[in-house]
């Protein structure tokens, strides 16, 4: 890795093959994968179904730029809209560049009505670009950047009161995601997210919920959004959105309808041929009958088994929280020696906020394969704390 720039620091593994929940090394050593390559592969490595859909598609036409009708782009959007709030979507490329769209959105929604600022919470996790770091509000990943986007403020995740003390009328946007991902697998309370829309109708502001991560049924539902009951003006995806072929997306509500109009924002790539293919594959999977309740019994299977875990180790594991097949341990000491000790048990998991164990398997995963996990889980930590 001589030549990629060294912006990650990478574990000196390199897989050549996948299959479902396991993923093959260079030296031929299985992988049980309960990361998904972060919360993105949620069917599986080398879904038969969507890699057929991209086969196909790549050689019949791959591209043509928004200029023109995308009839499977049209479609993707329709089936996102049929099964949530949203009237109509925008396609991007990424997390981040779903995050910019649903700023800008926001932004010209608020142009008409005198409002710009932003509010987003401490510890969220939003994107490396710089609207996206300018929402996320942990100090580590903004540092060395600023000036950033002017008219963002910061109030504390479940904590309305913290809330009520910032907003006024000049805002025109909430961003929350309903479970902090990246900041440790914290879910928002239900009364939080309640307290924001009630908010948010009554001092006439936009809510925009990041499901870039808890989206495309990691959490049991379709969207975390309805695991709550509390709709969102404008939601933000990608990650499972392709299962691994790059794509975002901006769904819109009602209310911001009026604001989207030709010229206000675009992508080259956004929503081609090919992303919007496997996109549609996504759907149909996720949609297919008793597949999220599957996800739904399997999370809850998992988090008793990490619980019996918590409770047999000890400490420094301290407890299990999350939602669906979206979960994390939270230790009371460091835990970012965990994911190398586990690859070394061929188990691929993730240490984030500095001490919590994040799990984000395949929503294919079978219950066998949730109980080698744990199984590979409690080896690797036995290795690294006993
Ligand atoms: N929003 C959330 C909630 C995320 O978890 C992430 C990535 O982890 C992003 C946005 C950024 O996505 P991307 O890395 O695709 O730009």
């Amino acid at each position: 890795m001589n030549w990629s720039a060294e912006t990650y620091s990478r574990f000196k593994v390199s897989f050549v093959k996948g299959e479902n929940c396991y993923l093959w090394d260079k030296n031929g050593k299985k992988y049980l994968d309960m990361l998904s390559g972060i919360g993105v592969c949620n069917l599986g490595h080398a879904n038969p179904q969507v890699a057929q859909a991209i086969c196909e598609q790549a050689k019949t036409l791959i591209h043509t730029s928004n200029l023109f009708e995308i009839e499977v782009q049209d479609t993707l959007a329709r089936m996102i809209c049929e099964n949530s709030f949203g009237k109509k979507v925008f396609f991007a490329n990424s997390g981040a560049e779903a995050v910019e769209g649903g700023l800008k959105f926001a932004r010209k929604w608020g142009a008409e009505r005198g409002k710009w600022k932003i509010l987003a919470f401490e510890n969220s996790f939003h994107g490396r670009t710089f609207g996206a770091l300018s929402i996320t509000g942990q100090e580590k990943h903004r540092k060395g950047f600023a000036p950033l986007l002017e008219g963002v403020e910061f109030a504390k995740f479940n904590d309305i009161d913290s809330v009520k003390k910032k907003l006024s009328k000049e805002f025109c946007a909430i961003v929350v995601e309903p479970i902090q991902g990246e900041g440790g697998v914290i879910p928002a309370e239900k009364e939080f997210l309640e307290g924001l829309k009630d908010l948010s109708e009554k001092l006439d502001i936009l809510l925009i919920f990041d499901e870039v991560q808890t989206g495309m049924g990691r959490t049991g539902k379709l969207f975390a959004y309805q695991l709550y009951g509390v709709e969102p003006d404008i939601m933000l995806l990608a990650k499972g959105l392709g299962n691994g072929v790059p794509i975002g997306a901006v769904v819109i509500g009602e209310r911001v309808l009026s604001a989207i109009k030709p010229g206000i924002h675009a992508s080259t790539f956004g929503g081609n041929y090919l992303a919007c293919r496997a996109g549609i594959e996504v759907m149909k999977q996720l949609l297919k009958e008793n597949f999220l309740e599957e996800v739904e019994k399997k999370g809850a299977f998992l988090k008793n088994k990490l619980e019996e875990l918590v409770r047999e180790f000890g400490k420094p594991l301290l407890s299990v929280r999350g939602r669906g097949l979206m979960l994390g341990i939270v230790c009371s000491e460091p835990c970012k020696d965990v994911p190398a000790k586990a690859l070394e048990e061929g188990l691929i998991i993730n240490c984030t906020a500095g001490n919590v164990i994040r799990l984000l398997p395949p929503l294919t995963i079978t219950y066998s394969e949730i109980e080698l996990g744990v199984e590979l889980l409690k080896k690797t930590l036995e290795k690294v704390w006993k």
